[in-house]
């Protein structure tokens, strides 16, 4: 199961966001706390996330409350959580076209 969760959620965010969110994602200062088979919880920068799927929708939560759009850190971990199941990153293009789809 290679699913790519990091490219499920950047399609809720913007580009922005996407950029701080791989900067934090290549830096030391995140952990992985549990691994389900849909889920993933963690800590990136000290925030708590949970990642995984509500009704088959993609859905996160992070302690820093954001809740309309996906927060740096829920991206951040995304990514790392998609590493851990050797899915590589969305390259630049990528990102661009699936925030350039973004209404909000
Ligand atoms: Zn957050």
């Amino acid at each position: 199961m290679a699913f790519a969760f990091s490219r499920l959620i950047i399609s809720e965010s913007n580009i922005i966001t996407c950029k701080d969110a791989f900067e934090l994602s290549k830096e030391k200062s995140f952990r992985i706390e549990r691994l389900g088979n849909a889920s993933c919880i963690g800590e990136v920068s000290s925030y708590s996330i949970w990642l995984g799927f509500k009704r088959g929708v993609p859905a996160w939560k992070c302690s820093c409350e954001k809740i309309k759009e996906p927060c740096v850190h829920a991206i951040a971990l995304s990514l790392i959580w998609d590493r851990t199941r050797s899915v590589s990153d969305p390259d630049e293009e990528n990102v661009a076209y699936l925030t350039r789809n973004h209404s909000d």
